[in-house]
C-alpha cells in the first residue's frame, strides 16, 4: 500500500513526503482508513510501529473541518507520560504543518497559567496527562463536551502507572458520541474491560512489534559487582565508540548519582527521571538531542518511548527488573535502519532477572570478559594507620565507598562463570 492509496489531504501528503516517509508502516495501513471512517479502533501496536501518525494523520484530516471553541477541545490524546506528550505534540506540529490547526499540551510540572490561556482560546488538539488534566477540569478551566474523538495512547503504561481510575473519570465526562481509539501493547484484563466499556462495537487491529532488537542492535552482558559497574562503564566508554548514549538505572537516587560521578569525571553526561521538574526533563532532553549532553543517565518511566535517532548505546548499569523494560531500553538505539549496541551490567543477584530476561528475547547472552569487572574505579590503597596524611571522612560517592571488598571473589555465582 502506498500513502496514495489512503485518501489523505494535499497538506498532509506534503508534510508526510517532507518526513521521508515512503510506505505506511502496517499499523498505519490498517488503523487510517478506520479512523476515516469514524470507527472506533483498539490499536495493538508498541511505540516504534509508527503508530502514532496512524491516528494523528486522520485526525489531523478530521479535525480540519471545524472551529474550536473557547475551553472546549474538539480531541483529546490522553498519553502517560509527559516526554510521551511532548513527543505526540511534537509529530502534530510535523504532521499538521500545512493545516491551521491549534494544539495545547496539558502536562503536569509546566505552568499552569500558559496552558490555561492556550485552552481559553479553544484548542483542536488537546494532549494531556490524566492527572493534570482532572486538576484543570476540577478547576473549570476546561470543559470536555465537545471531544469529538479521543485517544487512550499506552494503555498498558497507564495501567502500570495507575492511571486506570483517573482514565475512567475522564472517559466518563466525555459524550459518548466520540470516536474512541486505544492503543496498548498488550491486552492486560484490566484493559480488556476497558475497552468493552469505553469502545463501540470497536475494530481490532495488531501489529508485530517493530523489528526485533535483536536484528539491529548487538547485545552484550557483563558480569560485575554493584562496586564495579562505575569502572567498568568508563572502561566501555573509553573503548567503545560511543557517539551517545542511554544509561539505564532502576533507582531514581542511583540515576542522580552516577550522573553526578560521570559529571566530574568530565563526561557530558546528565540526569533524566520522574521526580525532575518538568522545565529541567524537558531541558536536559533537548540537549541530548542536540548532542550538548552524550550520556543521558535515566530511569525507565522517563526514558520508555523516547524516539531519538542515532543512538548509538544502552547501558543497563542495572539490569531491569522487568523482562519488557529491556526490550524497550535497548531499543533506544538501532533505530531507523541503524544499528546500535548495548551492553548489560550484572551482578549475582540478577540472576532471575536475567532468566526472565532471555526468556523473553528467545535467547541467551554470552558473558563478555572485560579487564575491570570486579575492580573499583578507584583502588584500594593499603592502609596506613598511623598516617596524618589518610583522609579520615571521604565524601561518600558510588565509586568510592570505603575499603572493603569488591567483587564476589570466589562467589562468582555458575550463571555468570
Ligand atoms: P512511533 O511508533 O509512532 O513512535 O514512530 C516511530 C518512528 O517511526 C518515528 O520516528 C516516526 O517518525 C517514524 N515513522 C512513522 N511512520 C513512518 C513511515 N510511514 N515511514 C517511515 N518512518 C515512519
Amino acid at each position: 500500500m502506498k500513502f496514495e492509496d489512503l485518501g489523505l489531504s494535499p497538506e498532509t501528503m506534503k508534510a508526510i513526503k517532507e518526513c521521508g516517509y515512503e510506505t505506511p508502516t502496517p499499523i498505519q495501513a490498517q488503523a487510517i482508513p478506520l479512523v476515516q471512517m469514524t470507527r472506533d479502533v483498539i490499536g495493538l501496536a508498541q511505540t516504534g510501529t509508527g503508530k502514532t501518525a496512524g491516528f494523528t494523520l486522520p485526525m489531523i484530516d478530521a479535525l480540519s473541518g471545524g472551529r474550536a471553541k473557547m475551553r472546549m477541545p474538539r480531541s483529546l490524546i490522553l498519553e502517560p507520560t509527559r516526554e510521551l506528550a511532548a513527543q505526540v505534540a511534537e509529530n502534530f506540529d510535523t504532521y499538521g504543518k500545512y493545516h491551521n490547526l491549534s494544539k495545547a499540551l496539558l502536562v503536569g510540572g509546566e505552568s499552569m497559567g500558559e496552558q490555561v490561556k492556550l485552552l481559553e482560546k479553544g484548542v483542536d488538539v488537546l494532549i494531556a496527562t490524566p492527572g493534570r488534566l482532572l486538576d484543570l477540569f476540577g478547576r473549570g478551566s476546561i470543559l470536555l463536551n465537545d471531544i469529538k474523538i479521543l485517544v487512550i495512547d499506552e494503555a498498558d503504561r497507564m495501567l502500570d502507572m495507575g492511571f486506570i481510575p483517573d482514565i475512567e473519570k475522564i472517559v466518563s465526562l466525555i459524550p459518548p458520541t466520540r470516536q474512541t481509539l486505544l492503543f496498548s501493547a498488550t491486552m492486560a484484563p484490566e484493559i480488556k474491560k476497558l475497552t468493552t466499556k469505553f469502545l463501540s462495537n470497536p475494530k481490532e487491529v495488531s501489529v508485530a512489534p517493530a523489528a526485533s532488537p535483536a536484528e539491529t542492535v548487538e547485545q552484550f552482558l557483563v558480569e560485575t559487582s554493584s562496586k564495579g559497574k562505575n569502572a567498568l562503564l568508563e572502561e566501555l566508554l573509553g573503548s567503545e565508540e560511543v557517539k551517545n548514549a542511554f544509561i539505564f538505572l532502576n533507582r531514581k537516587r542511583d540515576v542522580d548519582i552516577v550522573a553526578k560521578y560521570l559529571e566530574k569525571k568530565g563526561y557530558a553526561a546528565a540526569a533524566l527521571h520522574g521526580d525532575m521538574p518538568q522545565a529541567k526533563r524537558t531541558e536536559t532532553l533537548q540537549k541530548f538531542k542536540d548532542d550538548g549532553i552524550t550520556l543521558l543517565v535515566c530511569s525507565d518511566v522517563a526514558a520508555r518511548g523516547l524516539d531519538i535517532k542515532g543512538v548509538s548505546h544502552v547501558f543497563n548499569y542495572d539490569v531491569p527488573m522487568n523482562a519488557d523494560d529491556y526490550v524497550h531500553r535497548i531499543g533506544r538505539t538501532g533505530r531507523a535502519g541503524k544499528t546500535g549496541r548495548a551492553w548489560m551490567f550484572a551482578t549475582k543477584y540478577d540472576e532471575k532477572f536475567l532468566e526472565a530476561i532471555y526468556e523473553r528475547i528467545k535467547r541467551r547472552l554470552e558473558v563478555t570478559n572485560m579487564q575491570n569487572n570486579f575492580v573499583q574505579d578507584k583502588p584500594n590503597k593499603p592502609k596506613k594507620p598511623s598516617s596524618k596524611k589518610q583522609k579520615s571522612s571521604k565524601k561518600p560517592t558510588i565509586s568510592d565507598d570505603g575499603d572493603d571488598i569488591v567483587g564476589f571473589g570466589e562467589d562468582i555465582p555458575s550463571f555468570l562463570r
